[in-house]
């Protein structure tokens, strides 16, 4: 995935915080500020041991969160994701649901929706993904005897999909900005689920043969997964 902006790091702060608990926490506030938790009269020198204990801890979640693109903030021409690509996005005062895509690489948007911000993206992401997920769920269904108890699409932020135990299989409207590869991914390992409830040897064997290169796709979701704006 590219990236939307290429700006330099910023330096990390640390804000030491005296409280009254007994152990030390860190906690990242953005990818720039470091949040040190301490029980009261905590020594210096304690906390700088934590910090030299921690750092590649440190290192690596400020790299994590640096990755993480911004929230859309919803304005003429900014790029939007969708379908693992940018997209530019057109804000207009009328739009008819057949216009939103009538441009390639361009979605374009009333100025209402526009208005609620990121949120206003939400009913389309959750559109494209009811409609990708359908589609490959009954394409597989069919040809692999799985049968499923429709699709929810659910606004989980930690998990991608899930096969409920009646059958009904739950996606996320986030997949709407990951490609097609990785949505036909998750749908083919949740349908997997209704004949192994785990994620045993034969379960990703069954993977493979619902979806021969199920690989590509999962590993964009491991490579940009964290990446993807929460909103
Ligand atoms: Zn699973």
């Amino acid at each position: 995935m590219p990236t939307k902006n290429g700006a330099s790091p910023a330096p990390l702060e640390y804000k030491i915080i005296y409280s009254k608990r007994k152990t030390i926490e860190l906690r990242f506030d953005g990818a720039n500020l470091l949040l040190i938790k301490v029980p009261q009269r905590t020594r210096k020198s304690a906390i700088e041991a934590i910090l030299h204990q921690k750092a590649d801890w440190i290192e690596r979640t400020r790299k994590r969160l640096a990755q993480r693109l911004p929230v859309p903030q919803m304005v003429q021409g900014e790029q939007i994701l969708l379908l693992g690509s940018w997209h530019s996005l057109n804000i207009r005062k009328v739009v008819t649901p057949d216009e939103i895509f009538n441009t390639p690489g361009v979605i374009t948007l009333s100025q209402k929706l526009a208005s609620q911000g990121a949120a206003g993206l939400i009913p389309l992401y959750r559109q494209v993904t009811r409609q990708w997920t359908e589609h490959y769920a009954q394409i597989y269904s069919e040809k692999h005897q799985l049968p499923y108890n429709g699709i929810r699409v659910s606004s989980a932020k930690t998990r991608w999909g899930s096969c409920g135990a009646n059958n009904t299989l739950n996606f996320s409207w986030r997949l709407a900005m990951t490609p097609l590869l990785s949505i036909e991914y998750v749908v083919a390992h949740e349908l997997a689920h209704i004949k192994h409830r785990n994620h045993s040897k034969a379960f990703w064997g069954f993977v493979a043969q619902i979806m021969p290169n199920y690989e590509q796709g999962r590993a964009w979701l491991k490579q940009n997964g964290h990446a993807l704006p929460v909103f």
